[in-house]
């Protein structure tokens, strides 16, 4: 079973990253727009610098969905103060969220303390921190999407590392939590459809592509461009819909020595281009 293809722009999102070095918020808010792309995910360093509420006015303006903000989470901490204020932070981030009207916020959920060995304790301080932020985040109604990442990444960005553990966390936290599904970050789980069919519909509250490079010179900033790369991105995009996924389709790609060193028009066209042949 293969996804149908698409046919035009209306479910393409950026993630902003794709254009981190090259534009401001103000630049890629307008730039997209122009180029017929009306959804925009958004990380939190570009929203400051540019104000939330600038930034709100100039997403109604142009008429752009805010598919997620990037990023909440990063919940483990060496002391109790150091968690809270992980909490409050992410009480922000669910604010500023809200003011954007986004579809989520994406939570990358934390590694492990500096020179620990207790991957498990980490694990434990995710659980505890998302407990911290449920119930903010369902009285403001903004949805908290769990995002997990690759296992390369355990140690240092998120120890939530498969579907199955962010479905379990969904099962934990109830209502008003779901997953931000990468398909970097989960296309070699054997237990991928599966997981996606646990999830359903309820759960699945972004689809974020690129590609995997091999072989990868950079483990955080060298994703490859839809195509590049080794992901089946319509058969896990087939998997998702057939839940009844009908949202999005983020493009996030860092990519410090080749797309962020071209011209921020051409990475959109390229990213159009491959929307309508290889997603
Ligand atoms: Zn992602």
């Amino acid at each position: 079973m293969t996804a149908k293809p698409l046919t035009d722009f209306s479910r393409l999102s950026i993630n902003d990253a794709t254009t981190k070095v090259q534009w401001t918020l103000e630049e890629e808010i307008c730039g997209y727009a122009e180029m017929g792309i009306h959804g925009i995910s958004i990380w939190r360093d570009k929203l400051q610098a540019c104000g939330v509420k600038k930034a709100a006015g100039l997403l109604r303006e142009e008429q752009m969905t805010v598919t997620g903000v990037c990023r909440g989470g990063m919940f483990p901490a060496a002391t109790p103060e150091g968690r809270q204020a992980a909490i409050e932070d992410n009480w922000r981030a669910i604010d500023d969220a809200a003011e954007l009207n986004a579809q989520c916020l994406v939570l990358v959920v934390g590694g492990m303390l500096e020179g620990s060995r207790d991957i498990t304790g980490a694990r434990q301080m995710v659980l505890d921190g998302l407990h911290g932020i449920v119930e903010h985040a369902r009285q403001v109604g903004m949805p908290l999407a769990i995002e997990p990442l690759h296992p390369m990444y355990a140690a240092d960005r998120a120890c939530v590392n498969t579907m199955a553990q962010a479905n379990d966390l969904c099962d934990a936290l109830g209502e008003g939590v779901g997953i931000a599904l990468d398909v970097f970050h989960v296309w070699w789980d054997p237990e991928l459809k599966q997981q996606i069919q646990r999830a359903g519909k309820e759960r699945l509250l972004a689809f974020h592509i690129c590609d995997w490079r091999m072989p990868m010179s950079d483990m955080l900033l060298d994703r490859a461009m839809m195509g590049d790369g080794v992901i089946d991105i319509p058969q896990i995009r087939s998997w998702v819909e057939a839940e009844g996924y009908d949202g999005f389709h983020e493009v996030e790609i860092f990519s410090k020595d080749h797309w962020w060193k071209k011209p921020a028009r051409e990475v959109l066209r390229v990213c159009k281009e491959r929307y309508l042949t290889v997603v």
